[in-house]
């Protein structure tokens, strides 16, 4: 763990009262995933960390350079080679009030062993529910305000469920804590990146893949309707990389996925080629 300039042991606690991630959720973060030992798309992440930090004009209290250094100084101390890196950037510490304070911005982080889906989740695919998106107009921004996603997770969880799939206006903006794809006569559609949804690193990759695969790709609002009589769907994220759906509420999908198939295959390789060109 990482908090107040220092690595600490992970289960100290270190965060005060007055820690305005804490008491209001006034901060951002980013999810990043080790694969030996190198962070996966740093860059990228780091570029989302700055945007978000910028909508919320928090300034972030560490260089680039600097960032990078204390990510790979906490990977060598973790020990860890394959491992899930949390950052989280607040607007730091101060009496509540909430108007900003004068303060230094805070970087907290904690770097784990990776928590995985089971294979059998990629196999047979996963649950999913929809649930209406109840959130802020930002969600652009990886703020830590997460209420309605863990809500949503939860009711989806409480179904039996793996992901919620969020609904706005009758359609469909993302999962959770996940991008949704669909395939639908050979063709890949997945929701915009508006400020509607947070555009995923794991998105833009795999969209990139499936460009390099020759597949045709769309970036286009989906209804219920058509996410249901999908050929294939799945949903993206940096900890579950790509996992199909096999059901949509009471709706079944397909349980053969040659382009699912073909994805995964090609996001692995980008995947290995990345942490190889990084290392
Ligand atoms: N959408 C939401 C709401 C998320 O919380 C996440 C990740 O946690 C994603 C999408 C996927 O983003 P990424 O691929 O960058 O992990």
């Amino acid at each position: 763990g990482y908090y107040d300039g220092q690595f600490r042991d992970i289960n100290e606690k270190v965060i005060p009262i007055d820690e305005r991630g804490h008491q209001f959720g006034d901060g951002v973060y980013e999810f990043i995933r080790v694969y030996k030992g190198t962070p996966l798309a740093l860059s990228q992440h780091l570029d989302r960390l700055e945007r978000s930090a910028k909508a919320l004009l928090i300034e972030l209290p560490f260089s680039r350079t600097d960032l990078e250094k204390i990510i790979e100084e906490g990977i060598q101390k973790s020990t860890l080679e394959e491992a899930d890196i949390y950052m989280q950037v607040t607007r730091g510490i101060s009496p509540r009030n909430h108007l900003f304070p004068d303060t230094k911005a805070e970087l907290s982080m904690t770097i784990r062993h990776p928590r995985q889906m089971p294979d059998e989740a990629y196999e047979k695919g996963i649950s999913t529910l929809l649930l209406e998106d109840e959130r802020w107009a930002n969600c652009y921004i990886k703020s830590l305000n997460l209420l309605p996603n863990i809500l949503a997770k939860q009711a989806a969880a409480s179904k039996g469920c793996k992901e919620a799939i969020l609904v706005k206006d009758g359609y469909i903006t993302e999962g959770s804590s996940s991008n949704v794809f669909v395939i639908k006569d050979q063709i890949l559609y997945t929701t915009p990146a508006t400020k509607q949804i947070l555009c995923g690193i794991t998105r833009t990759n795999v969209l990139a893949c499936a460009k390099e695969e020759g597949i045709q790709v769309r970036e286009q609002h989906m209804t219920i309707d058509f996410i249901k009589q999908a050929d294939e769907a799945f949903v993206t994220s940096t900890s579950i990389g790509i996992l199909p759906i096999a059901r949509i509420d009471e709706q079944h999908l397909s349980s053969t996925r040659p382009i699912i198939d073909k994805l995964t295959n090609a996001y692995q390789i980008f995947r290995e080629q990345q942490v190889h060109i990084q290392s």
